[in-house]
């Protein structure tokens, strides 16, 4: 069965309306249509039908080896052991980490830099977050 949907690519900062086409189940084609009622899509369908990373978001969405769940490096830095660990373990490891680097340095010593606007990583939960922890050391790609 074949079906398109209209989305909202969070692909990076724009947010772009946008249409996907769905093939039993899975994400086939990310792309723009100038026949949509959306002055965005009519505006973004005559530059192109689909940018470069719309057009690669079938293979990020299903690619074998997305992380989908957490990883604990368990062996040498750079030495790629990793085993899978349960989102609270992950959680607990993360919140220990961060309490001990606050505590030795205060909330100045952790700083954040998120690669860009994506939809997967909004900076503004991370601008909460870092809000709430005491911390101005932020940047993104802005800054970089
Ligand atoms: S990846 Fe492309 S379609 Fe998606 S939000 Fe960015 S520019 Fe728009």
């Amino acid at each position: 069965m074949e079906e398109i949907k209209k989305i909202v690519c969070c692909g990076c900062a724009p947010r772009c309306p946008a249409f996907v086409r769905v093939k039993d189940g899975k994400v086939v084609e990310q792309f723009f249509n100038k026949a949509d009622d959306s002055p965005m899509q009519k505006y973004y369908s005559i530059i192109s039908k689909s940018c470069a990373r719309s057009r690669a978001a079938p293979e990020v969405v299903d690619h074998p080896q997305r992380l989908n769940f957490p990883l604990k490096r368990v062996g040498e830095r750079g030495s790629n052991k990793w085993k899978r660990v349960h989102w609270d373990e992950a959680l607990d490891d993360i919140a220990n980490k961060l309490q001990e680097v606050r505590e030795q340095f205060g909330p100045e010593g952790v700083g954040f830099n998120v690669a860009g606007d994506s939809g997967n990583s909004p900076i503004e939960y991370q601008r909460r977050f870092m809000n709430l922890f005491g911390s101005p050391s932020f940047a993104s790609h802005s800054q970089v």
